[in-house]
Formats: C-alpha cells, structure tokens, sequence
C-alpha cells in the first residue's frame, strides 16, 4: 500500500546523513483507522471515527533529537529538514551527547497481528445491534447505570532509518468493557466491570467480540456480582493474606512493576510529569524485589496482544526479556538511547543489548520506553480454589476501582470492586469496598502463592498514559491468582 512514497522517504534520509545526520527514522502512518463507540442505558451516546495518514521523522544530530511530523506528504523535504534543524537548536542546550546502542539492521521484517475479521468491515449499525444485546442482558432493576465501550484500530506503519532498516507492521487491536452500577445499603454507589480478555495464542478482530465466553457471557456473571455487594458488609480493617485475581492482579504489576521498571523513569526523564522510580541502577541483579516465587517477564513474543508489535520505533526486534527472576530484579523496559546512558553513568555494562520498548503512541509523537506484556509468570500453587485451600485468613479481591500510587511507585492503595473473605481455608462470603496498601517491597516480598497457567488471564491495557506531550499506549499483562501475606486491608 502506498509503496510509491518508499524510495521517496528513503532519498530524505539519504539527504538527512549528507548533511550531517548521525541517525534519522522516520515512522510513515499510510493506513491509520480508529473507531470508539460508546453507550449509557443501552444507548449510543458517542461515535467517533478517525482516519490519518502521515509520517514522523526523527533525526539524532549533534547528539540530540529533532523531531517533526506532518499529516500530508506534500512537502517531504520541508518536514525532514525542520527536524534536521530542530536537532541542531537542540543540540545547543544539550547536557550529555545522546548515543544509540548498537542494533542489527531491520530487514524488510512484516508483522501482522492475528485478526479474522477486521472490525472496520463492520458495518456500524451491526456494531450498534450486538452491543444492545449485550445491554439486555445487564437490565435488572437494581442496575441504575449500564455503561458499554468500545474501540478498535487498525493502522499500517512503514519503518525506515538511515541505517538501512525497512520493515512494515499491520495491527488490529480491539478493546471491549461493560459497567454495571448500582446503589448500596447506604446509598452509596457500587459497580461490577468486565473487559475483554484474549486468549494469547488467539485472534483479536470482530470475531473474538462475537465469542460470547468472551464477551457477552460475563454480562450475568458481573450482574449477580453487583447485587451481592449491594448489601455485603463491609470490608473489615484488618491485617490478612491477599489473593489478588487477574482482574486487579494486572493492575498491580502494571504500576508497581511496569511503570517503576521504565528505564527512563529510572533515569529521570519522567519526573516532571509521571514521577519516578525507587529503582536504581546499582539495584540490577541484586535488589530482592518479591519473594522467591515472583518471576516477572516483558514479553512481547505473545503471538496475540496488543503488546506485541513485531519491532520497536528503534527498528528493534521484540523479544521476551526477564525483569525479575526468583524475587531478583534482573533488567527493566529499554531502549537504545537509554541503556547506552544507563550504562555510562553505572560505569558498568548493565544492559547488554535494547528490550525493544520504545514506542509512540502515532506519528505526531517520538517514541519513549513503553510496557510490552508485563507478564507474572505462573507458578506451582494450582488453582483459585487450591489457593483459598491454604489460606488460614484472607480476602480474595476482584476489579479495579480506584487506584493511588506514590510518586516513585514505592508505596500504592488500591479499591476494588469486590471481595470475598476466606477463612480457614474455605470462602465466607462477600464484602463490599474492599481495599488494600502497601509499600512496594514488602508487598512482593511477601508473595506466598503464585497460581497455574490455568488461573491465568491476558487483560488488555488501552489507555496506558506517559509523556510530555501526553501518550496512550496499548498493552497486556497475562498474570495468574496470586496470594501476599500480611497485607493491611479496608483502610
Ligand atoms: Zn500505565
């Protein structure tokens, strides 16, 4: 598609290095599709749908970035020029000449993510007529509000760089949740969501939507839920052993595991606006992060999740790399920029190679360090109910409500939507508002249950913010029931 601009793009580059250019890319936007579609009461109250088509280049010179984008390729030699040229301002006030690790050439690499039916072959009223079937099904009368989103994508990126790099990523990405509200014993408002998971060895076009064990089969499920919470007590104040299911477990690695292991968080680029990390260099291959059980893996292998993309807005393959093994941290989200950085101020070799994890969320923006899958590996304690089994005194907890973490992702408070006591070793009903802290090392390190691969879920993550200007990003994290012990709840 379009191929006609490649040599074009190609001859600019070529340009970029005769006058100067250590590096450039450039990221060429030629099929950009995006829909969401949203619903209250089983209504449609927003439709939006965007096409776009442009390129973002980048040119490292001088040893700084320059940056521009452009929606129209009418002026190819304008808009690489402007980055040559903003490179250069750039360079003016730079501290440190920025330095790219070493990567092999990109050759002519094509990455499809799985997809049978392309949502955009949808017509928009058959989109509209299946999520009023859904609705029906969330209609009872202590439900006061329903609420149903919807969004996809698909986009083709071309990848090119002066090194020689070409390759070209076809993705399909579709996100699904529905929310059902209603009011308490004390007139306060309570809410069950469900949102839609993927099988990671499957597809994700229209077709995962139409699987009702996907979808529409949980609309029952999360509305008998929300009645039991309705008039549960609630949640006690107390010191208990956690057993976090996917649907909070997630959240739980993605900001106190991902978000802390973004190397340029660890670096200090993110402070004015996202904040920190506690982690610091000298902690790689020694700090004991969680317990022995806790293995954790930025895998963007997974043959199906929107965290796997084929190649990084480096040119950098993806790839399955180990962040902590046995409770020891091991490496962290990175780039070719910042390991070489990394490294330098270490004066040590901590990084061998880029992870791949540097992505812009479209062509209007440079790529920063993103999550991948950030994936808790399962372990040896079997099933939910195994779990609960071997429990004395805890709370199993489902859904995120609401979510605070510190700055430098060293202590967090989660609500959730959902919890059911366990007492000596079986389930003693349901609690309404249940919560949980902790700072973040103690919380891992006290990880006492990690569940089979048969407990574990890939949960979708599309609205991941980051940058300045800001970014979302789509990822995963396939994560099993896992257990912590002596956890503070119901603060
Ligand atoms: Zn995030």
């Amino acid at each position: 598609m379009n191929s006609v601009y490649l040599p074009l793009l190609r001859d600019q580059l070529a340009r970029l290095k005769a006058a100067g250019a250590e590096y450039a890319d450039v990221r060429f936007h030629d099929y950009d599709e995006s829909e969401s579609l949203f619903f209250l009461q089983g209504e449609l109250r927003g439709c939006e749908q965007n096409s776009k088509f442009g390129i973002g280049v980048r040119v490292l010179a001088d040893g700084a970035w320059g940056f521009a984008s452009a929606s129209s390729l009418n002026d190819l030699d304008g808009t690489f020029q402007r980055a040559l040229r903003s490179a250069k301002e750039a360079a003016k006030c730079l501290e440190r000449p920025i330095r790219l690790a070493p990567r092999d050439v990109l050759c002519n690499v094509r990455f499809k993510s799985p997809c049978k039916v392309d949502p955009f072959d949808i017509p928009l009223s058959e989109k509209i007529e299946f999520f009023k079937s859904v609705d029906a099904k969330l209609q009872k009368d202590f439900v006061k509000q329903r609420f149903l989103s919807y969004e996809s994508e698909h986009r083709q990126i071309h990848f090119l760089d002066t090194e020689g790099s070409y390759g070209v990523r076809d993705i399909v990405d579709i996100f699904a949740g529905m929310r059902v509200v209603g009011l308490d014993v004390d007139g306060l408002s309570q809410e069950r969501t469900y949102n839609l998971t993927l099988d990671p060895r499957g597809t994700r076009g229209w077709e995962l939507l139409q699987d009702p064990k996907c979808f529409l089969n949980h609309a029952e499920r999360i509305v008998n839920e929300l009645e039991s919470v309705l008039s549960a007590p609630v949640c006690p104040k107390d010191v208990r052993s956690v057993i976090l299911k996917p649907g909070i477990m997630f959240l739980q690695t993605h900001e106190v595991v991902g978000h802390a292991l973004e190397l340029d968080r660890i670096l200090g680029y993110e402070l004015s606006f996202a904040g920190g990390s506690f982690v610091r260099l000298e902690d790689f291959g020694t700090l004991r992060y969680g317990s022995d059980k806790m293995n954790v893996a930025a895998d963007a292998t997974l043959p199906n999740s929107p965290g796997s993309f084929g190649f990084d807005d480096d040119g950098v393959p993806c790839q399955n790399v180990t962040l902590i093994k046995n409770g020891i941290l091991q490496s962290a989200l990175t780039s070719r920029q910042t390991i070489t950085e990394a490294n330098e101020k270490a004066g040590m070799i901590i990084f061998e190679k880029s992870g791949a994890s540097n992505r812009a969320t479209d062509f209007t923006r440079a790529p920063i360090e993103r999550m991948t899958n950030i994936n808790i590996l399962p372990g040896t304690d079997g099933t939910l109910e195994d779990i609960v089994k071997s429990t004395k005194k805890g709370i199993i907890m489902d859904g995120d409500r609401s979510w605070s973490i510190g700055s430098n992702r060293e202590q967090f408070h989660f609500a959730c939507e959902i919890g059911w006591l366990v007492e000596d070793g079986a389930i003693k009903g349901i609690v309404r508002n249940p919560t949980y802290s902790s700072p973040t090392l103690p919380f891992w390190r006290s990880m006492s249950a990690v569940g089979n691969a048969s407990t574990c879920e890939l949960v979708q993550v599309a609205n991941c913010g980051k940058g300045l200007p800001s970014q979302v990003m789509r990822l995963g994290h396939l994560v099993p029931v896992c257990r912590f012990d002596n956890v503070q709840i119901g603060l």
